[in-house]
């Protein structure tokens, strides 16, 4: 307690006097006049301050201490002063000394100038910020972390009453305190192209608090307890479930569980938001809001990911309080769902019912991310990179995902639905013309033939391979058939899934790359060993050569499924020849091992390289004796090109693909492969946009593998080009000092008649 200061009653008996106050007569203003008097004295401020949100500014609605006239006058953005950036950053701030703040936004109305120290806190509802409420001192005062969370505290139930409209008459607070219905668009970014429309699911559900202030502490205190015990009985319980069901990663989860289930430090918390009025369920919320702040804070990705686990256990205690089945959102779709979440790997991605989930929208997320990977084989249209956009949309509410033109609408008017209904129209207009010229020859107005190949990696890629007539598949991702399922696939079983492959191909090559996991291709079985960088980490061959037993099994089963056909086998994330060699020795052990068993082998076993990882590039001249081809993933390449990570959304426009050096590398590449007689080919992203692929074949790759739903449109492009005029372009544009040469070849394209 600070020397000086009168001692505060304390939450809980502030809340029994706000409940009171409630009940007065009098208007809504004149009673919430008297909620924040009240709250002044408890915690022996000269002010107390409560802005609530309407639209997107924050009003003065009620004031001890600062000019009355100020009320429903001063109003900030979000964003704007301290006050707005308390509710930006839904956090509390604790100042001694507030006008020394950069962010302090002076109110001359208010009167403010003589009181140095403020204390604010968010007001939440269901996590999403409706107010902010504020103290404030005449001197210096150091706020104490007790004086934070009373302040919460009281901020939960002012949340609380002006939702349910206990503030009578305050109609225009309960608007203010819900999510908005207005209609609204935002801009985002293309993951995977499409349309759709649906009702919004959360990812993550919101768990919704009806009642935050305790009538009565010692029930609340016992309903506690006893949601503690049945959840940890729950941990226990899937704990004892036998090894082959869970196992790495997710052990380790539920052994974080227990341990924080039985963490006196996080019990005692909750005890005493529970002491100091509140009902179980909000007790859990404000000590889970707590968590939140300190991960904002935390940089150390290991102490974030064990406060995202506490923040995990704090939703399903309050599943236990609320009695609510625990069930994913994956296991409750409705038809026609559009998936909203913060983020997501391609693991969970694929959880969902694909004949339910009809879009996704990210806040989050870059086009280069395997999420997006994924969606595009499925042809989910996804957007991502839409900042905020949960906290504005409730479950249920129809939106509609354009993921041509990288936005969506929420709640959508009915011009924009009818709107939407004629580019559904336009696409399938599309999508009939590519499939119409699906026989057609891809071959290049100068009689250059390019091979069209697909990526796959799921079941579904199998008849895409069908429609689009494609010469084989370029790149299959065993990983995937990793990721959908909940264990580790046996020998067997990969042998069973690549001759369904195999079989399936017929005489169209297709070339298998080896188990790519680690980065944000996660297998929910296997272990994860935290990385500060897992995109540069212990992933893909630098893993399985290290784990080599993962790598045998999977060799083996490739071999027998291409029993008697011809085997493609590509090993990625190669950095250094030594890498490949080692690869190579492993595959070469097994086929010989296959050869002393009499057992059938493949009539040819094709090796090569993928070339994502730059150093490859200068041992060209010592790998390609030793491979029978080279794939690119421009995915990898290009974040290791610029050291910029491939699904950091602030960086995913920043760098160009069609950059002087991007292509002047591939081309110099290319040239290499091209006087050593070893066969190139582009799998990643790149090779899959009409401009991009242009660029491809004007530096002089003839190998083109994208998703199968890109063919259509790189196709049509091929058709229109002659390449030695753009190669002749092109030649100019390698030593250009400028960011991207993306103007240049539009210019290039429409001049020429290119149709990209
Ligand atoms: C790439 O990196 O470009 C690639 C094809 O592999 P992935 O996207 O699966 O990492
Ligand atoms: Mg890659």
């Amino acid at each position: 307690m600070t020397p000086g200061r009168a001692q505060a009653p304390g939450p809980r008996g502030l809340l029994r006097r706000l409940r009171e106050v409630m009940a007065e007569a009098g208007t809504v203003d004149e009673r919430l006049a008297r909620v924040v008097r009240n709250i002044a004295a408890n915690m022996v401020a000269e002010v107390c301050s409560a802005y609530l949100l309407r639209g997107d500014e924050l009003e003065l609605y009620a004031t001890e201490g600062l000019n009355p006239d100020a009320v429903h006058k001063t109003r900030l953005k979000v964003g704007e002063g301290l006050v707005g950036d308390i509710a930006a950053h839904a956090r509390p701030l604790a100042l001694a000394d507030a006008q020394s703040h950069p962010q302090f936004a002076y109110k001359p109305e208010t009167g403010e100038e003589v009181y140095h120290s403020l204390l604010g806190v968010p007001i939440l509802r269901d996590n999403r910020v409706i107010g902010v409420l504020v103290v404030q001192n005449q001197t210096r005062r150091q706020y104490a972390d007790e004086e934070v969370e009373a302040l919460e505290t009281i901020a939960m139930v002012l949340a609380e009453m002006v939702a349910s409209g206990q503030l009578s008459g305050g109609e225009d607070l309960v608007a203010a305190s819900r999510a908005s219905t207005m209609p609204f668009r935002a801009d985002g970014r293309t993951l995977s192209e499409g349309l759709a429309i649906g009702i919004a699911v959360l990812h993550e559900p919101r768990i919704h608090v009806e009642k935050t202030m305790a009538d009565d502490i010692p029930r609340e205190k016992l309903r506690l307890d006893a949601a503690v015990a049945s959840m940890r009985d729950q941990v226990n319980k899937m704990l004892e479930t036998p090894d082959n069901d869970i196992v790495g990663e997710s052990r380790d989860i539920l052994e974080t569980y227990k341990m924080f289930a039985h963490d006196t430090g996080w019990l005692a918390k909750l005890h005493q938001a529970v002491d100091s009025g509140l009902t179980a369920e909000a007790a859990v919320q404000r000590v889970q809001g707590d968590t939140r702040h300190r991960m904002q804070a935390i940089t150390d990705p290991y102490l974030r990911e064990r406060l995202a686990d506490l923040d995990d256990l704090a939703n399903r205690l309050l599943l236990h309080l609320t009695g609510r089945p625990q069930h994913t959102a994956a296991e409750n779709l409705p038809e026609n769902a559009i998936l909203m979440a913060r983020s997501m790997g391609p693991a969970e991605l694929l959880d969902y019912d694909r004949r339910k989930l009809q879009g996704v929208i990210l806040e989050e997320g870059s086009s280069m991310s395997h999420v997006a990977i994924v969606a595009r084989a499925l042809s989910i249209p996804v957007v991502g990179g839409v900042e905020g956009v949960i906290a504005k949309v409730e479950p249920g509410d129809t939106v509609v995902v354009d993921g041509d033109h990288a936005q969506v609408f929420v709640r959508p008017v009915s011009d924009v639905v009818s709107a939407f209904h004629q580019s559904v129209g336009l696409r399938k207009a599309r999508l009939a013309k590519y499939a119409a010229q699906r026989e057609d020859p891809s071959i290049t107005a100068d009689g250059t033939r390019v091979a069209m190949l697909v990526n796959a990696g799921l079941l579904i890629d199998l008849s895409h391979l069908d429609e689009t007539n494609a010469d084989g598949i370029g790149l299959y991702r065993t990983e995937l058939q990793f990721m959908v399922r909940p264990t580790m696939p046996k020998a067997d079983a990969q042998t069973a899934i690549y001759r369904r492959v195999i079989e399936h191909a017929g005489e169209r090559p297709v070339v298998f790359r080896t188990l790519d996991i680690g980065g944000d291709k996660v297998l929910p079985y296997l272990v994860k060993y935290p990385e500060e960088n897992p995109a540069m980490g212990w992933r893909a061959i630098r893993l399985t050569l290290d784990r080599p037993a993962l790598l045998k099994v999977q060799l083996r089963a490739l071999l027998e499924a291409a029993a008697g056909s011809n085997l493609h086998v590509m090993f990625p994330m190669i950095a250094e020849v030594d890498e490949f060699r080692r690869a190579r020795r492993l595959l070469d052990r097994e086929v010989q091992r296959l050869v002393n068993l009499r057992k059938p082998v493949p009539l040819k076993v094709q090796v090569g390289s993928m070339l994502e990882v730059p150093a490859l590039a200068w041992q060209l001249p010592a790998l390609l004796p030793l491979v029978d081809f080279i794939s690119v993933g421009s995915n990898d390449l290009m974040q290791f090109m610029f050291a910029a990570d491939r699904g950091n959304t602030k960086l995913a426009d920043r760098y160009d693909p069609l950059s002087p050096a991007m292509l002047s590398f591939l081309h110099w590449v290319v040239q290499q492969c091209h006087a050593a007689g070893t066969p190139i080919t582009m799998c990643g992203e790149m090779g899959s946009r009409p401009l991009e692929a242009m660029a491809l074949l004007g530096l002089g790759f003839r190998r083109l593998s994208m998703p199968a739903n890109a063919i259509g449109p790189v196709k049509e492009m091929l058709r229109s080009l002659s390449v030695p005029a753009l190669a002749e372009f092109m030649s100019k544009l390698y030593a250009s000092p400028e960011h991207s040469v993306r103007g240049p070849l539009e210019e290039f394209a429409r001049e020429n008649g290119v149709i990209v």
